[in-house]
């Protein structure tokens, strides 16, 4: 992989600023300690920083006899980020500070049949203008909307190229979302907007390698790898929610059989509990959410058939995790997303087990496995780091990315 000197500098700049939000109020010479850069390229890149309001000096410390050292720190009122999560069967927005604290949320339903491109794009704009307004903060100060669009997306195009779970395929949604959103977009899908969540604020900073693996209605893998996030040659890496796991196993929205996802996603469990057993009130036919939930307090419970679903799915995705251990070797395998979420340390200690079985010893050594730490929407927290990343790019370039008008837009008033 071709790594520019702008791209080392970009990630330079990623890094200094992911340890200025970790540990503010800092010096640089704490900085160069914590990064392994040198004090002249943190010197440099903090100047750059306050250039952009993103951190601002917060005074001094003593050192030692030395000359004071002059402490920066995030600038939390600096500017403002927006994370739209576009699930299934929800989009949650949030928008945060420049210390990434959640300012103000907003959620959508989105019901079975409202899978519309046009139909999504309204919810989003709806979602958007709702928490500029509880933040009540002028639209000026949004540097950017990160959005996050579950299957494969062309980031450059901004053309969701495929959704297996709504059947979209080549969808212009950023052209779409432009007729209603007037700040700089960035688009992108779950995996790589947990994934960066993780390795800017849980549980794989300051790891070189790790796995996020995303349990939702769809399933998949963000793969950080040698300390920044893998993407492949087409923006389409970690798409382990497609590789097969039984062969001639159960249909996939992708077309294949015995798909990971069909075994390990909210459809899947559904389905490991119907074939376990098909009269269970914990099944709400038509809502995923409903059946997770009554999974979740089943287990706690202590009901037999809550406890051998969860089990059940937990082999299956042991068996698949033991995989990315095998292939990764990454430090920590992470699950995120809302299925993870709900079912919780029950279904983490069963998937340990379940690993232990099949990974090979060193590698399975080297990895522990963990529910993701972070305490709000990793994706919506992920898409707007996106837009963080985004804003960080813009150093030196004046000009905004998109500068296309037209009428009702959410918008800075100008
Ligand atoms: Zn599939």
């Amino acid at each position: 992989m071709k790594r520019t000197s702008r791209d080392i500098r970009t990630a330079n700049r990623y890094e200094v600023l992911r340890q200025i939000i970790a540990a503010s109020p800092t010096s640089r010479q704490e900085l160069a300690a914590a990064t392994g850069l040198s004090l002249a390229t943190v010197a440099t890149l903090v100047g750059e920083l306050l250039d952009l309001r993103m951190i601002t000096e917060v005074g001094f410390e003593d050192s030692a006899g030395g000359r004071p050292r002059g402490l920066v720190a995030v600038n939390g009122s600096g500017g403002a980020l927006i994370g739209v999560d576009i699930a299934e069967t929800y989009v949650h927005v949030e928008l945060f500070d420049l210390a990434l604290n959640v300012l103000a949320r907003a959620d959508e339903d989105v019901r079975p049949g409202e899978s519309l491109p046009e139909q999504v794009v309204a919810h989003v704009a709806a979602a958007v203008g709702s928490v500029v307004a509880q933040a009540g903060i002028e639209g000026a100060r949004v540097l950017g909307v990160g959005v996050s669009v579950p299957g494969q997306v062309d980031r450059a195009t901004g053309i969701s190229e495929y959704a297996p779970n709504w059947d979209w395929h080549n969808v212009p949604l950023l052209d779409l979302l432009t007729e209603h959103i007037a700040y700089p977009l960035y688009l992108d899908n779950p995996l790589r907007a947990s994934a960066v969540a993780e390795l800017w604020f849980g549980a794989a900073r300051g790891r070189g390698n790790a796995v996020v693996v995303n349990l939702g209605t769809g399933v998949g893998a963000g793969l950080v790898l040698g300390g920044g996030l893998h993407r492949g040659v087409s923006n389409s890496a970690g798409e382990w929610g497609h590789t097969t796991l039984v062969l001639d196993g159960r249909l996939c929205h992708c077309g294949n059989h015995g798909c990971v996802e069909t075994y390990v996603g909210a459809p899947g469990i559904m389905l490991n509990l119907r074939e376990l057993s098909p009269g269970s009130t914990l099944l709400h036919p038509e809502d995923q959410t409903a059946t997770i939930d009554a999974l979740a307090r089943g287990v706690a419970a202590r009901d037999p058939v809550a406890v051998k679903v969860v089990r059940d799915t937990a082999r299956y995705l042991g068996a698949g995790i033991a995989d990315l251990i095998n292939l990764f070797n990454p430090e920590v395998v992470v699950l995120s997303s809302w299925v993870a979420a709900t079912l919780g340390e029950p279904l983490v200690a069963e998937v340990r087990e379940a690993v232990a079985r099949h990974a090979l010893p060193r590698p399975l050594a080297a990895t522990e496995i963990v529910l993701s730490p972070i305490p709000t929407d990793p994706v919506c927290l992920g898409a707007a780091t996106f837009a963080l990343e985004g804003a960080l790019q813009t150093v030196g370039q004046r000009s905004p990315r998109r500068t296309v008008r037209a009428k009702g837009r959410i918008a800075p008033s100008t």
